[in-house]
């Protein structure tokens, strides 16, 4: 599960105040949802491209305020964190039971485009439940997340010029296992880490040293 709302990350949907300034409805296909507001977007651009498939939604659930089944903890749709779609094809089945869904096939990939987690991946499955991860370094809905989103490399040429000399001609970006996606706070890491060659770590700190002090 993901369960990324809480009370410290999104305030008490408990309380009145929290209602007034934390809803907004999204809809599709004469169904409209009342989710929490900094997810609509991610929700509302899920529902219309499920809608574009030609999946027709018949019922809905959303913002509900309510203990997750079985424990003292605040569902998801506490905060409108979550969504339902079609619970009588799509149920939440416990024990066992395995997956039961009318939705389309690529559902699951569909929804991670939006930043959504597909409740029909749980052990229990839940198919019509559609929860919001967060946002975290994903783009909105207006721009579906296809591609790795982590930071773009920066050079170490860049990041510390002159620093190519140390790596014995190559540089560093040759001379060390850089992947996609590598970027300064990750080669602080390295750094501290130990994951850089040790013969170029103290050389490395030093050109840090000199660069920051
Ligand atoms: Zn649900």
């Amino acid at each position: 599960m993901a369960n990324w709302a809480n009370i410290a990350n999104a305030g008490d949907p408990r309380s009145a105040a929290w209602q007034a300034q934390n809803l907004s409805n999204v809809g599709v296909g004469g169904q409209n949802w009342q989710v929490y507001a900094p997810a609509a977007q991610s929700f509302q651009g899920f529902l219309n491209e499920l809608a574009g498939t030609g999946y027709v939604p018949r019922s809905s659930g959303g913002y509900n305020v309510r203990n997750i089944a079985g424990s003292d903890r605040l569902s998801q749709h506490s905060w409108g964190n979550a969504i339902d779609i079609n619970a009588a094809t799509n149920p939440h089945v416990k024990n066992g039971g395995g997956l039961q869904t009318d939705l389309p096939q690529n559902v699951g990939q569909l929804a991670a485009k939006y930043g959504l987690e597909w409740g029909g991946y749980w052990k229990n499955p839940d198919a019509m439940h559609f929860e919001w991860k967060g946002g975290g370094n994903q783009r909105g809905a207006d721009t579906p997340q296809t591609e790795n989103l982590s930071p773009p490399p920066l050079s170490m040429a860049k990041l510390m010029p002159g620093i190519g000399d140390l790596g014995g001609g190559g540089g560093y970006q040759r001379a060390m296992p850089f992947e996609e996606g590598f970027g300064p706070q990750q080669f602080m890491q390295g750094i501290l880490g130990g994951t850089l060659k040790q013969d170029m770590r103290a050389a490395v700190a030093k050109r840090v040293l000199g660069l920051f002090i």
